[in-house]
């Protein structure tokens, strides 16, 4: 063992730098998670899911309800617990694999961020 002074200096360098490394990960899934998302087929109103589910690309014409203690007509895909990424007009959506929903639109599945 050695008997080097206590250095703080040090401490916060190494500190910041295990901050950094650990964020690496967290944003290359972000990233491309959101790429990814962006380059998805747009999912089709007449998919037999997104059918059954009732998903349209504008909320408006969806047959939406109060749920959740949410007002209807301030439920969308981009408030959903289930879409992915914060921004784009067409997102992934958990419910939908491999497409991709309108920000603006609305299925049975929807559920509030939480
Ligand atoms: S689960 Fe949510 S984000 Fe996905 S289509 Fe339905 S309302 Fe939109």
């Amino acid at each position: 063992m050695t008997d080097r002074p206590h250095d703080p200096r040090r401490r916060r360098v190494l500190a910041t730098a295990v901050a950094a490394v650990a964020a690496v990960p967290f944003a290359n899934g972000l990233l491309a998670r959101q790429g990814w998302a962006a380059d998805l087929p747009h999912l089709s109103e007449d998919d037999p899911t997104a059918s059954a589910l009732k998903y349209r690309h504008d909320a408006a014409d969806a047959p939406r309800s109060k749920k959740s203690g949410v007002a209807a007509g301030d439920q969308y895909c981009h408030n959903c617990r289930f879409i992915q990424g914060d921004s784009g007009q067409w997102r992934g959506c958990d419910i939908f694999p491999g497409k991709a929903v309108n920000a603006d639109g609305w299925c049975t599945s929807w559920l509030p961020k939480a």
